[in-house]
């Protein structure tokens, strides 16, 4: 008998014939004898459609009440999928992220976990129930509800599992793995039997959106194994593994991300003096507005340009900030560029491979790509390009590093 975490995503739950189906799973789940603690997010769409309502009615609702109105979501999918187990003579009970108690911090829409009592946990699994609980919200220590921010059910999901010691937490989505990039893009992306949690984390911060980045880092911290299934069909998944066992054999490249939520900002002709950067960026930080990639100019009778990039949804704060800072900073001027994305090569196996540097931005330039910033670490290097081309890269990327698959029957998301 084991104690298995298991989230079930938007579409997994998006109709009641899902819900439904999901029902089913675990009900014969459950009778196999393992405990389980199940985490669902709001039906598709739902969290979009209170969003978009709350924006009917102002265009900067109160962060309290934005977070009342969306954690609603994932209440409606909690009780529907405990009755549907009722139904079929389970006993299981829908519990509330303050009901549990996952305590958080108080940053409403971007709150962090701190704690996660077990106590009631435990007492429901013991008395052979499963427990289903609503993902992306808790609560913090006004007794007020907060959400984790878009994706945090799979953050839940790790972090339950991460506090009641689970062997293991099964993501249940719409695609049966992590795959080599978002199948939804490249027709011959691959599944990934396995895929190392360091590259997991790179992935998911470098915008792949299969895991909410913070669920990786909870299972990198906790040791937690982390499976990628789909709930339409049985397979094995792809699981994030905490140790990196087969680093010899690991490709060169596990994968390739990319993000459209970036735009890019630069200060022309700044004074090339110690100490610019951090008078540019640190009005930007005070803000809370996190940079990203960062490119410097060479300078040139004694100017330089200095160019960063945001998410998008930052970026009017990030232009009013230059506004107001442009004539103290000595800078001619400003300008942004929201239409850029950035795109991504991760592996571990890169640290003990020259040229992916080399292989990468020849696939770029062969389609006729230009890069506009290039930021690079251990383990993965990033392109800024212009929006537009986005596709066109990751296609040419996927194949240059050989991950497309050998026949089209190969992959089946
Ligand atoms: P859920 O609602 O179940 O949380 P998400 O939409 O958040 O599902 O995440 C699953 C989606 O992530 C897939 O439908 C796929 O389009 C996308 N995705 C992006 N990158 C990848 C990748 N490398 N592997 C698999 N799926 C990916
Ligand atoms: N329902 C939330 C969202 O759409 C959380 C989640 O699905 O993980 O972002
Ligand atoms: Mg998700």
């Amino acid at each position: 008998m084991a104690l298995i975490v298991q989230k079930f995503g938007g579409t997994s739950v998006g109709s009641i014939e899902r819900i439904e189906a999901v029902a089913d799973r675990i009900a014969k789940h459950h009778a196999s004898g393992d405990q389980l603690i199940v985490v669902v997010s709001a039906m598709s769409g739902e969290t979009n459609r209170l969003i978009g309502l709350a924006s009917e009615i102002s265009d900067e609702p109160c962060p309290r009440e934005l977070d009342m109105l969306v954690s609603t979501g994932e209440q409606v999918s909690m009780a529907l999928l405990a009755m549907s187990l009722q139904k079929r003579g389970v006993d299981a009970i829908s519990l509330k992220g303050s009901q549990v108690a996952i305590k958080t911090d108080s940053f409403h829409s971007k709150a962090r976990i701190k704690d996660i009592d077990s106590t009631r946990l435990h007492a429901e699994l013991s008395a052979g129930k499963v427990v289903i609980v609503a993902g992306f919200q808790g609560v913090d220590d006004q007794g007020e509800t907060t959400t984790l921010g878009r994706g945090g059910s799979d953050t839940s999901a790790v972090a339950l599992a991460a506090a009641v010691n689970a062997a293991e937490c099964q993501i249940y989505t719409d695609v049966d793995g992590v795959y080599t990039t978002d199948p939804r893009v490249v027709d011959g992306a691959k599944r990934l039997d396995s895929i190392t949690f360091e590259e997991m984390l790179e992935m998911a911060s470098m915008g792949s959106k299969v895991l909410h980045l913070r669920s990786v880092e909870f299972a990198g911290k906790y040791g937690i194994p982390v499976r990628v299934l789909s709930s339409f069909k049985d397979g094995p998944g792809t699981l994030i593994s905490v140790d990196e066992d087969n680093l010899m054999e690991a490709p060169t490249i596990a994968g390739i991300a990319f993000n459209r939520d970036e735009a890019k900002l630069t200060m022309v002709g700044v004074p090339d003096t110690p100490g610019i950067a951090y008078q540019i960026l640190g009005p930007i930080g005070e803000a809370n507005i996190e940079v990203d990639v960062i490119l410097q100019n060479v300078g040139d009778e004694g100017k330089t340009d200095f160019t960063f990039t945001v998410s998008r949804n930052d970026l009017s704060r990030a232009e009013a900030i230059l506004e107001t800072h442009i004539s103290e900073l000595g800078a001619m001027e400003w300008r942004s560029d929201s239409k850029i994305a950035k795109v991504s090569v991760v592996g571990v196996g890169m640290r003990s491979h020259a040229g992916v540097a080399a292989t990468m931005f020849r696939a770029l330039s062969e389609v006729g790509v230009n890069m506009q910033m290039i930021s690079t670490s251990e383990i993965k290097i990033s392109v800024i390009i212009e929006e537009k081309f986005l596709e066109l890269a990751v296609r040419a990327l996927h194949s240059a590093f050989g991950l497309d698959a050998d026949e089209a029957g190969d992959t089946d998301a």
